[in-house]
């Protein structure tokens, strides 16, 4: 594999950007090797800048469950913006797209469009507090919701793996009215509503967490936790910035049949573009200014070609069947590399739900934070870094979800499967 190029390119963006990338997990750090310079993309591939070729499970950390610039998303946003960019004044396509979010999960009745998965989770958690008239926050170790001040506590994703589960520069006050608990552990939960109850505004969660590897709940485990928050007057935040559109039509809490206060959400509906929102039951929207008295605003809030964009996606993801492929390609994927990697006398597990899933390099159970923890890292740099040379791109980290879309093909999963038996009989 040639990477002279991406080498180049990576020592001049050092120079000008922080680590040369404006997203820490880009660096490649966690396995140990530069990043490669993505130039192009089409389907299920991507091409870099010395002209290799790989299939794509990173897909944008999870956007693109179309594929890389599928050709109905691409004619619609072609369409967008040539009638402009931006106008900063309310447009049809806002209406379209919640309208479309609002008739598809039901626990949505009013939603605000945000930039980013960040500003979803910062905007619900604020609205939550001004709810409840309460502070404190519950989140889970491992669950990643972003960058914002009060939620980097035990955050997973890019912060576990570079080893900074908490960053320099929050003020301690910030997390002061955070609590974290293990994911999966209702008793933890229990315990900590016994203590604050009058005092917890909310618990956010991934109802499936993606960023420290995907990690399923345990039967009963969110139904039990819907519950403790009715009988503390607590909301329920699900945040579904990845499992939004992604495990099924009406994302995870249609999976498990729970209807949370508030959701976030981001990635798909943006169909690739920067996106995030909040939404949920009415009465607490109603509070968003200027409805009522919860500032949040955003300059470029509801731009038109991402909401071009993530219409399109919305409306291919009604096709039939889609879901369904989705998912037996994942499962067709996951046997094989399995089977690959007892043939080679691994221990391995591997968890996922629809089109997201993570080969732990564990012999346990994978069930939370402590458990991805204990994952032999090294190992999975080794396999990540064989994987790329056969020209299959992985996410850079045992502690990120993998992404399938209707865009691989049968011959793609198979390549991979083999690209994966000759790296794992190699280690
Ligand atoms: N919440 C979840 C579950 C995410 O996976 C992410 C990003 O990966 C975020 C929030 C933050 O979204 P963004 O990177 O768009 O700010």
């Amino acid at each position: 594999m040639k990477a002279k190029l991406s080498q180049k390119n990576f020592q001049k963006a050092q120079q000008f950007i922080p680590g040369g990338v404006n997203s820490p997990v880009r660096a490649f750090k966690a396995v140990e090797m530069d990043p490669l310079y993505i130039c192009r993309g089409e389907g299920s591939k991507i091409y870099d800048a010395d002209g290799n070729v790989y299939i794509d499970y990173v897909a944008a950390f999870g956007p693109l469950i179309m594929g890389h610039v599928n050709p109905e998303v691409l004619a619609q946003v072609e369409k967008s913006i040539k009638q402009g960019f931006a106008f900063g004044s309310p447009t049809q396509l806002e209406t379209q797209l919640a309208q479309q979010i609002c008739s598809r999960i039901a626990s949505i009745q009013m939603i605000r469009m945000v930039n980013s998965g960040t500003e979803a989770t910062m905007s619900a958690i604020r609205l939550a507090r001004a709810y409840t008239g309460r502070n404190l926050i519950i989140k889970c170790d491992g669950h990643y919701h972003g960058h914002c001040d009060s939620l980097l506590a035990k955050a997973g994703s890019g912060p576990t793996t570079l080893g900074l589960p908490d960053s320099p520069g929050v003020p301690e006050a910030f997390t002061q009215n955070t609590i974290t608990i293990p994911f999966n552990d209702i008793k933890a939960a229990e315990t900590v509503f016994d203590c604050y109850s009058d005092d917890i505004a909310a618990i956010i969660l991934e109802p499936v967490p993606g960023n420290m590897g995907v990690v399923l709940p345990r039967p009963g485990f969110l139904q039990k936790l819907h519950l403790i928050t009715q009988q503390n007057k607590a909301l329920l935040i699900f945040d579904e910035v990845m499992s939004g559109f992604r495990v099924a039509p009406g994302g995870a809490q249609a999976l498990f049949k729970i209807e949370p206060d508030l959701t976030c959400l981001g990635k798909i509906i943006g169909g690739g573009f920067p996106v995030g929102a909040y939404g949920g039951k009415k009465e607490i929207m109603e509070m968003v200014a200027p409805c009522g008295p919860v500032y949040q605003a955003g300059t470029l809030s509801g731009n038109p070609v991402a909401m071009t964009a993530g219409l399109a996606t919305l409306q291919l993801l009604q096709q039939e069947d889609i879901y369904t492929q989705l998912e037996k390609k994942t499962a067709y994927l996951k046997e094989g590399l399995l089977n690959a990697a007892r043939k080679n006398g691994f221990q391995v597990t591997c968890n996922s739900i629809g089109s997201m899933f993570t080969l732990f390099f564990s012999e346990k159970e994978i069930t939370n934070y402590q458990d991805v923890l204990k994952c032999d890292r090294n190992l999975f740099g080794r396999y990540f870094r064989g994987m790329i040379e056969r020209g299959i791109y992985l996410p850079p980290s045992q502690f990120e979800a993998a992404f399938i879309s209707a865009a691989h093909s049968d011959k793609d999963i198979e390549r991979t499967i083999d690209a994966a038996k000759e790296v794992l009989a190699e280690l």
